[in-house]
């Protein structure tokens, strides 16, 4: 009899890593816990197409509810994991049962970070990371017009694209002096400043947030230099922090993420973590890294259900993410930081180029534009020494 692999956190990654135990053949039990509602969702189209109305839940779901059972899965939703016993390998649920495993797998994702403003408790203040969230922004954008997004990255982005095709009164206010500075080159940042104030959102870099102001509910964001925008809705979109809270609780080794290895084990041999709450050394980056995409989810987790099946795995990927903003499809390949020259091909102004990040003479990322050919091809090339031939036309 195989041992009980528990699952904590029924997201992308702890999805990925209970199929990919069954897909290898483990036939041990398998928990699947996740403190959502729902059975296990992809998180990319809450700021897109689930956010803009074009899809409704089932259109999230990674696989229909039946799989689960076909597939012997226990999953268990709603229900929320408060502790672990390392010693009597038991975990506590917030019900007050308890679950025993013989490896478990945490599996718990990121949460919206939170900053501590004057009136960040107002009504109409809201972050984004679950189905929960969007339903109540789409239930605000029913009685609301004036939406102001503190934070210019990808998911504060995404939200004023779709907040600006359903008409609404768009303002991003970004501390930085570009937009998504964390991941991109000034290139791609200029562009999508462009873009956006083209499309009509009023775009404020450079520039902090005072307070958000209101009685009882928003009524506008004070910025640092002194002026106020009206606001009915502020939306808090300024990063993620890993849940590692319940892993270092129990004496796990965190620091800012689980650290695991490259076959996902964490400081204890019978725990494993895959996903946006993990941290690991990569050998190609030469650094201690934290993924927040959808490849590293499914990647690390599949990782992860080697090792349970005692295969030999030393996860150590390329990554890759993508952002959809209006017509513009965003695909990154690598990780750019610390490049020391660019070379740009294709054409900005009908928005289909990419921008190939080298260091030392070699490829080491590319931002592809409305590109998924050079995005897909800078997937395989990454690493060899720049030539102009190494990436088809944008
Ligand atoms: P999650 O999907 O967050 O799953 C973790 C789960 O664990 C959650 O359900 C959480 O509630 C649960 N949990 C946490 N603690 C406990 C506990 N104690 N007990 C029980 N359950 C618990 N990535 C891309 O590559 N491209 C994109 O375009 C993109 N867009 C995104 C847009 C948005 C709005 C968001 C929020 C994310 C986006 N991402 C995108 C990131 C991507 O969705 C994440 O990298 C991915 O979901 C990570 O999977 P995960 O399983 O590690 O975490």
């Amino acid at each position: 009899m195989q041992e009980t692999v528990v699952v904590i956190g029924g997201g992308q990654a702890g999805a990925q890593v209970a199929q990919s135990l069954r897909q290898g053949g483990f036939e041990g039990p398998i928990r699947l816990i996740g403190d959502e509602p729902h059975p296990p969702y992809q998180r990319p189209p809450l700021s897109k197409k689930f956010l803009a109305g074009e899809i409704g839940p089932e259109g999230l779901w990674l696989r229909p509810p039946a799989f689960y059972t076909t597939q012997n899965i226990d999953l268990i939703p709603d229900t929320r994991v408060v502790s672990i016993d390392r010693g009597a390998k038991r975990l506590k649920l917030e019900n007050g049962d308890t679950l025993d495993y013989g490896r478990l797998v945490l599996a718990t994702g990121t949460q919206a970070r939170r900053i501590a403003l004057p009136g960040h408790d107002l009504d109409g203040v809201v972050t984004l990371r679950g189905i929960a969230d969007v339903d109540h922004i789409r239930s605000l954008f029913d009685r609301h017009q004036k939406l102001v997004i503190v934070g210019g990255g990808y998911i504060g982005l995404e939200v004023a694209a779709v907040a600006r095709e359903l008409g609404k009164d768009v303002s991003v206010v970004e501390a930085q002096d570009r937009v998504m500075k964390r991941v991109v080159s000034p290139i791609i940042s200029e562009f999508y400043t462009d873009l956006h104030r083209e499309k009509g959102v009023v775009l404020h870099l450079d520039t902090g947030i005072e307070a958000i102001e209101g009685r009882d509910a928003v009524e506008g964001v004070r910025l640092s230099n002194g002026e106020t925008i009206p606001a009915d809705l502020v939306l808090i979109a300024v990063g993620a922090v890993p849940n590692d809270h319940l892993a270092e609780e129990a004496g796990l080794d965190a620091d800012d993420g689980i650290l695991v290895d490259g076959a996902g084990q964490t400081s204890d041999e019978s725990i494993y973590a895959a996903g946006d709450c993990t941290r690991f050394h990569s050998s190609r980056y030469g650094r201690s890294i934290r993924m927040e995409s959808v490849q590293n989810a499914i990647d690390q987790a599949k990782a992860v259900a080697q090792s349970i099946m005692g295969q030999e795995v030393d996860y150590d990927p390329l990554p890759w993410f993508w952002s959809d903003q209006y017509h513009v499809k965003l695909q990154i390949a690598g990780l750019s930081e610390g490049y020391d020259d660019t070379v740009v091909a294709g054409d900005l102004k009908t928005a289909k180029f990419y921008v190939a990040y080298l260091r030392d003479g070699n490829l080491i990322a590319v931002d592809s534009i409305n590109s998924p050919r050079s995005h897909m091809m800078a997937r395989r090339v990454i690493g060899e020494p720049w030539r102009p031939d190494l990436l088809p036309d944008a």
